[in-house]
């Protein structure tokens, strides 16, 4: 039996394409002797509807909870604009969050110093940028309850989200900051709003509990309006910061465009640690399916093979793997190779180029 076992899931649109470059990759490792790697390969999305009439067969959902790591691509398309709310290929991911509990969204926003010309930053602003965003994703106003929007009969309507945390889980996901910013660069900004909300309030009571643990990581507390200026005026002074859904959802879009175009944003979702102190975990690239180039072999891949580094970094603890895999996409990069999103209307290769020129400087 394999070591490590990955359930590939690529979906739809350049989800597939992206998704053969990691294929390639893995297969590599094991034939190298670098890693040892299972493979399986399920369905998501459009594709898992057209076959299934579900986005996610049942059988692929057990394959999910049985994988040490789930590599997802991306979903959707005009396809199926059309199919019922409940089987959309969103629904997929969604189920897929739920019942793994992926409780803990990484997003790192990496600047290439090939790339940080593309910045909409200064260049002495972004080079050698390297933040990453811990965002809670399955509590908060966008899951509490009451939510809805009430009809009060004199031509007025109410809407009501409901901002909800408990103590347990604004300590798991501050837990997971610190345990990742102790591998990093040893400091914690912790954003939330408690100078207006009393979610915010005990989001700070219990992070400053918890930075009492780790004596070794440098801890601050930021507002969150605060943290997105200080996100775009001096983003290097962060190291890892964590946050609510909501302000974690803004906030790491913000941070993420800071270092260029979608196709370069790998994210990573972590569930809690078992008895053996293993996570269930989903890698994917931040971006869509892209349906308006599927198909012509012409996608970045970086953001999904950046995704399947963080795999390598948190799932499997093969850190020096990772590091070469991410200096590899740096080196080619550095190279001047560009797919068309980075090409600035330069000279551009297509998806498999990339992924060759990548895997060929990790053989270096
Ligand atoms: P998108 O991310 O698919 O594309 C936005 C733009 O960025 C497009 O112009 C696309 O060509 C470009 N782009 C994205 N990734 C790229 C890559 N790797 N290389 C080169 N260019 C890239 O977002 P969208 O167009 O808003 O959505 C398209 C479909 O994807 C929709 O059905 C949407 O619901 C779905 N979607 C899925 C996910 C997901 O699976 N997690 C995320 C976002 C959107």
């Amino acid at each position: 039996m394999a070591t490590h076992s990955l359930f590939l899931l690529p979906g739809d649109g350049i989800g597939v394409e992206v998704m053969g470059e990691v294929e390639k990759l893995v297969a590599w490792l094991n034939k190298e002797g670098k890693g040892d790697f299972s493979i399986d390969r399920g369905l998501v999305g459009g594709s898992a509807y057209d076959k299934h009439g579900a986005a996610i067969s049942e059988d692929d959902m057990r394959k999910a909870l049985a994988a040490d790591a789930v590599i997802f691509g991306a979903v959707g398309g005009p396809k199926w604009d059309k199919v019922p709310y409940e089987v959309r290929p969103e629904a997929g991911l969604l189920r897929l969050r739920k019942d793994l509990q992926l409780f803990a969204n990484l997003r790192p926003a990496i600047c290439y110093p090939a790339l940080a010309e593309a910045s909409s930053l200064k260049r002495e602003l972004v080079e050698g940028l390297d933040i990453l965003i811990v965002r809670e994703l399955t509590g908060g106003v966008y899951f509490g309850e009451p939510k809805e929007i009430t009809d009060l009969g004199n031509g007025q309507k109410r809407a009501v989200d409901t901002q909800v945390y408990e103590t347990y889980e604004i300590d798991r996901i501050v837990r997971v900051a610190f345990d990742l910013a102790r591998t990093r660069g040893k400091k914690v900004h912790s954003a939330d709003k408690k100078n207006v909300m009393k979610s915010g309030v005990l989001w700070d009571e219990v992070a400053q509990s918890v930075a009492r643990d780790y004596s070794d990581v440098a801890f601050h507390h930021i507002l969150a309006d605060n943290a997105a200026m200080q996100l775009v005026r001096n983003p290097k002074q962060f190291d890892v910061m964590v946050t609510d859904n909501l302000f974690g959802d803004i906030l790491s879009d913000a941070a993420a465009m800071l270092t260029g175009s979608l196709g370069m944003l790998p994210s990573a979702s972590l569930g809690a640690p078992d008895a053996n102190g293993r996570r269930k975990a989903l890698y994917e690239p931040v971006h869509g399916s892209a349906p308006d180039i599927a198909g012509k072999g012409v996608a970045n891949p970086i953001a999904m093979l950046a995704s399947f580094a963080m795999a390598l970094r948190y799932s499997f603890g093969l850190i020096e793997l990772a590091n070469k895999l991410e200096a590899s996409i740096a080196a080619v990069l550095d190279d001047g190779l560009r797919t068309g999103d980075i090409a600035q209307g330069g000279k551009s290769v297509g998806t498999e180029e990339m992924g060759a020129a990548v895997l060929k400087k990790l053989a270096a």
